[in-house]
């Protein structure tokens, strides 16, 4: 690997472009572009692929090795996905276009619609919201209007449970709630007493993550749900860890009123990095007419001879557009063929192999490290990363060491109701061999921490960046650390 930046790499005169003699007379630059002072680096076509492919192996991705992060669920984006959404008939279409002229691209949306419906239980599905927390954003909202409109504007409450993702109560708030949380219980699910004693006529909904965020079902569901609703309250699902339920159980049969879907997480349109993500909305029947717009529809049915004719709506009692056009298109073309591709029994094996995968690992890496709820998990798992008996250990230092080994570290710190979290999520597309691999490195390191805990600290020791001061870089961005000589 180069240490240059692609600056220092430049020679004069080099150039890695060759264009053709032009078949039309030249014309300059209007002055205003022309500018001295832009240095731009001169190399040729290898210099700059050489450059960009070394700088794309300095990270670590779920093409190059294990990435076992809970709660993101990082699993493999099959390639062909990455084939259907570059056709020319998708990639290609402007948002601005006439809808006649892209019926291909509206049959796809609606098909998907239709697709998370049954996958779900849901009666409506709404594509747009460009990721999860944005999903969690409109389901807020639309709780709140259907409050407004029962003339009951004194629910001012939503109650999501301690072990619940940040965006959640973030969410909630922004949408001027207050935000009430909810204790765990010993065997980790909601506290059913405390439920009991917010279930008043302030409630307004629930924020409830099944499987939660420790992985584990709740195991008392069905009851959260009847409370909740019979204080008069809503229900809200946050839909992120979807990949243990698929084919097997739908939230909508079990009540919920509302959930996000993520796509990024569950269907495998690719994230990190920044995205672009995808968080489509499902609702009940009583809540279709508060979606935000566009939904698209079939405007002109078909028959045998002739395709139907889609369009789109905004129904009557919108919350609002969340999102410019029709939220992140490309997005969508990727679920759709992973749905496509697996079909109703492809996805019910893809949720039993994620629970299976799951246990799997956590029998193993529960050898070594306590788990502090011991009982069947779904598709994710949470250890703790310290022994009570090494004080000098905590669960950063055995994330960044797992790097030394070649794997990208568990989700660390989260949730905050376990002590030094380790949150190790493997998906169903990791073989036996991998899940092995990762259990052999996570003893290893549980027997380096006892005979040199110090080497720990200092953990990572092969990665191009070593220990990093993360909250520096977090709060003191620098985006460019070369310039150029004057
Ligand atoms: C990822 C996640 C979210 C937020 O979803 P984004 O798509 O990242 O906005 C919310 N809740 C849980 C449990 C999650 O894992």
């Amino acid at each position: 690997m180069t240490e240059q930046t692609i600056y220092e790499l430049s020679q004069p005169g080099r150039k890695g472009f060759a264009f053709p003699e032009p078949d039309v007379p030249s014309t300059p630059l209007p002055q205003e572009f022309e500018r001295e002072s832009v240095r731009l680096p001169e190399l040729s076509e290898l210099d700059v692929i050489r450059h960009f492919t070394n700088l794309s192996h300095l990270n670590h991705s779920v093409d190059g090795g294990f990435y076992p992060l809970g709660s993101c669920t990082m699993k493999y984006n099959p390639k062909i996905n990455e084939a259907v959404a570059r056709l020319p008939g998708l990639a290609n279409t402007h948002p601005l276009q006439p809808i006649v002229s892209v019926q291909g691209n509206l049959y796809l949306m609606y098909q998907l619609q239709e697709w998370l419906q049954e996958i779900s239980g849901f009666d409506k599905v709404c594509l747009t919201p460009a990721a999860g927390a944005q999903g969690e954003l409109v389901g807020a909202l639309i709780i709140k209007k259907y409050h407004q409109d029962n003339n009951d504007p004194k629910r001012v409450k939503i109650l999501i449970p301690d072990s619940a993702h940040g965006t959640n109560p973030a969410t909630s708030s922004m949408s001027g709630f207050d935000v009430v949380p909810l204790p765990s219980d010993a065997r980790g699910n909601v506290d059913l007493e405390a439920l009991k004693t917010h279930c008043d006529d302030t409630l307004a909904g629930l924020m409830l993550t099944n499987p939660n965020t420790l992985g584990l079902f709740d195991e008392h569901v069905e009851q959260v749900v009847q409370l909740v609703h019979s204080a008069g309250g809503l229900v809200y699902g946050d839909g992120a860890n979807l990949n243990a339920l698929l084919g097997i159980i739908r939230p909508g049969d079990v009540g919920f009123d509302i959930m996000h879907f993520n796509l990024h997480k569950t269907f495998s349109t690719p994230h990190g990095g920044g995205g672009p993500g995808s968080g489509p909305v499902g609702v009940t029947q009583a809540l279709a007419d508060y979606l935000p717009g566009p939904i698209v529809t079939i405007i002109e049915d078909g028959d045998e001879e002739n395709p139907p004719f889609y369009g789109f709506y905004t129904p009557e009692k919108t919350i609002g557009r969340m999102k410019a056009f029709y939220g992140h298109f490309g997005m969508l073309v990727r679920a759709y063929t992973y749905i496509a591709m697996h079909g109703p029994e492809g996805l019910r094996d893809i949720g039993e192999k994620a629970v299976l995968n799951a246990n799997y690992l956590m029998k193993k890496v529960s050898e070594d490290y306590y788990l502090p709820y011991d009982r069947t998990c779904m598709h994710e798992f949470v250890v703790e990363g310290a022994w009570k008996d090494i004080p000098g250990v905590h669960a950063l230092d055995i994330a960044k060491r797992l790097m030394d080994y070649g794997f990208h570290p568990p989700t660390n710190y989260f949730p905050l109701v376990v002590h030094e979290a380790l949150m190790i999520e493997p998906t169903e597309t990791e073989s036996k061999q991998t899940l092995d691999a990762f259990a052999a490195a996570m003893k290893a390191i549980a027997k380096e921490a006892r005979e040199d805990p110090e080497m720990l600290n200092k953990a990572p020791y092969t990665t191009p960046l070593r220990r990093c001061d993360e909250v520096k870089a977090a709060r003191d961005l620098v985006f460019c650390c070369w310039v150029p000589e004057e």
